[in-house]
């Protein structure tokens, strides 16, 4: 088989623009048309939506596709599904729930949510007590616990969810992988405010739900290793998002800068400078962890891309506040709201303030991650771990 170039995905893109010029097309049936064209992730295989090409081709795709103004499938708002289900029902999935599911999720008719964390089991996520049990005549699970901080279940169809199967075994060993209907009766979506004042995520308490045996992603009993394919597919996703030179968190504080002389200070400007920097050093290490991509899964380097993010961030928006003086203290709006994801850029400076102290938390908290650096990519000895060979049920709690 040749090897597809980029020549060759430009070509297939002008096709798509001819037969379904964006402009007379309405956006689904645009969307729909550019998944069926194998143009969607390039990297995924024909008939889901890609064409089995290098995954560093997609930069052309999506650049062919801006510059002729096609819609795109709003990446932040189906952020879980398209950054965490996919790859993981892409690496473990049968057949049929590869077609079921990623067609729908790539275009965001359907919005997906992670039930992992749970009270008393976030970062030490393998402790969790949500059962799944599995019932003798139908072979269905029953599903009983409670998840939180779940992001987008409220707009959310389906989840990814862990569960315990058999707390006979020591912890990392009786989880099972799931694809949990969210409007299956049982599923009880509550809101939980944040610091910003908006509820983004949710508590999510599961009663007798039940689940087919053929929405259960890998082997029983083998849960941890999918959840591990998730967990290091969000942290690139989290810490290896696309953005422009200056743009991001950086682009608001540059701007004001510029716009706004009186606020100046030196010192204010060799703290940006450095940051300014910095942020360039993250968007560059971020491209090239893409490209390391290419050449296979995600690997321990997304955790500490996604260290740097976080504090970045932080840093950025402190220093925002700080350049704004009592203006970066004013609050744009507390009233509650359930919005689709994260928007940093789309409102104050006192909303990203507050919103970065999360990215620090989700997805793996800096001081798990740096945990994970120093034992993977250094090489250090591991914390010592007293329960990994108890079994779960007698585990502590
Ligand atoms: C905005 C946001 C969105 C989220 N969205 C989701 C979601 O959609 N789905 C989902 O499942 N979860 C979600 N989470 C949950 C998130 O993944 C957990 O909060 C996170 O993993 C930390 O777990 P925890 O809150 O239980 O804290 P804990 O694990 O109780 O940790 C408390 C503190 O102790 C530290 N700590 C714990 N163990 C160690 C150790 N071994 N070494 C050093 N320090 C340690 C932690 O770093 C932290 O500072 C979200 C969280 C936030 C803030």
């Amino acid at each position: 088989m040749t090897a597809i170039t980029a020549e060759h995905l430009r070509t297939r893109v002008r096709g798509l623009l001819a037969a379904h010029p964006p402009a007379d097309t309405a956006r689904a049936d645009f969307l729909r048309a550019r998944f069926d064209a194998g143009l969607a992730w390039v990297h995924y295989p024909e008939g889901l939506g890609g064409l089995g090409a290098p995954r560093s081709l997609q930069a052309a795709v999506d650049a062919e596709l801006e510059a002729a103004g096609a819609p795109d499938n709003d990446p932040r708002r189906i952020g879980i599904g398209l950054g965490m289900a996919a790859p993981t029902i892409l690496a473990y999935g049968t057949e049929e729930q590869k077609q079921r599911f990623l067609r729908p999720l790539w275009l965001g008719e359907e919005v997906w949510c992670q039930l992992f964390s749970e009270p008393g089991a976030g970062s030490d996520l393998a402790a969790l007590g949500t059962r799944a049990v599995r019932e003798t005549d139908s072979g269905d699970w029953i599903v009983d616990g409670q998840k939180v901080w779940t992001s987008s279940a409220h707009t959310a169809r389906w989840a990814i969810l862990i569960a315990r199967t058999d707390p006979a075994l020591p912890k990392h060993q009786g989880i099972t992988y799931f694809l949990c209907d969210m409007h299956a009766p049982g599923v009880e979506v509550r809101p939980l405010r944040q610091i910003t004042g908006e509820a983004e995520f949710n508590e999510v308490f599961l009663t007798g739900v039940r689940i087919p045996d053929t929405h259960r992603l890998g082997a029983v009993g083998e849960g941890w290793a999918v959840a591990r394919t998730t967990l290091m597919n969000e942290r690139v996703s989290i810490g290896g998002m696309r953005i422009p030179r200056e743009g991001g968190m950086i682009a608001p504080v540059a701007a004001a800068w510029r716009d706004r002389p009186e606020l100046r200070s030196h010192a204010l400007h060799q703290r940006l400078l450095e940051l300014w920097v910095e942020a360039e050093v993250a968007r560059l290490t971020g491209e090239r962890l893409r490209q390391q991509l290419v050449a296979g899964q995600p690997g321990p380097e997304g955790s500490g891309m996604k260290l740097t993010f976080a504090r970045l961030n932080q840093e950025i928006s402190a220093l925002e506040v700080e350049l704004l003086a009592e203006e970066g203290l004013l609050y744009d709006d507390w009233t509650m709201r359930r919005p689709d994801g994260v928007d940093f850029t789309g409102r104050e400076a006192g909303y990203r303030y507050l919103r970065a102290k999360g990215n620090s938390i989700e997805g793996g908290t800096s001081e798990i991650l740096l945990n994970i650096v120093a034992e993977r990519v250094l090489g250090l000895p591991p914390e010592p771990r007293d329960d990994k060979d108890l079994a779960w049920k007698d585990l502590s709690r």
